[in-house]
């Protein structure tokens, strides 16, 4: 049984304060893990502090984005195993924005889906599917091939740690995808998993929509049957409306 998951990616948003005000707010009303595990994706450079205030707190706490080498002379870049170091679970890898704005390739984020397995963590990677490519009908062949890039070099037995977030670039802080569409990116996701490794991986990995989710639009996003979960962007940055969110009404 894949348990339900509602991960926030906060982006570069929020001080030091304001993060732990959020932690504050939350405080005692998330769900049990095993029943929807949840998730705060921030800016690597208050993590630590995150993990102390939400220690005895069910949500996890997790990074954004780390670099492929766990040392040396990469100024300015996050080291995996520093992450690590701090008893970080997930990392957001190859969100939308950094394919985008910061040239993050297929092998840049296949080098970093490595690195997170190799730091005892679990990757969430993010595949993009753009607007141009939705119209021109080649977005099926970009999402698999986003997928089969970043596992390369993954043994199956890792596979189980991966979870993969379906976020149509066309969907970020816009309007949803409908979630027919959602569902159908992410069935896609999921037979090409069984085609990389075989079927019962593909059972067990988890895949999620991202892309203007809202407590509005999240239960008939969820209750599509290869939707595990969302990753939320905007939404997740008030507290009130994130356990809103964690706390859905299947
Ligand atoms: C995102 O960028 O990961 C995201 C899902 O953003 P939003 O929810 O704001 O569309």
């Amino acid at each position: 049984m894949r348990v339900p998951f509602v991960a926030a990616n906060w982006k570069m948003n929020k001080t030091l304060p304001e993060a732990l005000d959020f932690i504050e707010q939350i405080r005692g009303k998330l769900p049990a893990e095993n029943n929807v595990e949840s998730l705060i994706c921030a800016q690597s450079l208050f993590l630590s502090q995150m993990m102390t205030a939400a220690d005895a707190e069910p949500v996890k706490i997790g990074a954004e984005n780390v670099f492929w080498e766990d040392a040396g002379a990469f100024t300015g870049e996050t080291s995996p195993k520093a992450v690590a170091s701090l008893g970080v679970n997930y990392v957001l890898i190859g969100h939308s924005e950094r394919r985008n704005y910061f040239r993050e390739t297929d092998e840049m984020v296949n080098n970093k889906v490595r690195a997170v397995l190799r730091n005892g963590m679990k990757p969430i990677i993010c595949v993009d599917e753009t607007m141009g490519q939705r119209e021109s009908n080649e977005k099926v062949h970009w999402v698999v091939s986003q997928v089969i890039e970043a596992l390369k070099g993954v043994k199956a037995e890792d596979a189980a740690k991966i979870t993969i977030a379906y976020e149509p670039s066309w969907a970020i802080g816009t309007a949803a995808a409908s979630a027919q569409q959602a569902e159908d990116g992410c069935y896609l996701i999921r037979q090409t998993i069984a085609d990389v490794y075989n079927d019962a991986c593909a059972e067990q990995v988890r895949i999620l929509y991202g892309g203007s989710v809202k407590p509005s639009n999240q239960a008939a996003l969820m209750a599509m049957p290869s939707i595990d979960g969302v990753l939320v962007g905007d939404a997740s940055l008030d507290p009130e409306t994130f356990l809103e969110l964690v706390n859905y009404d299947a």
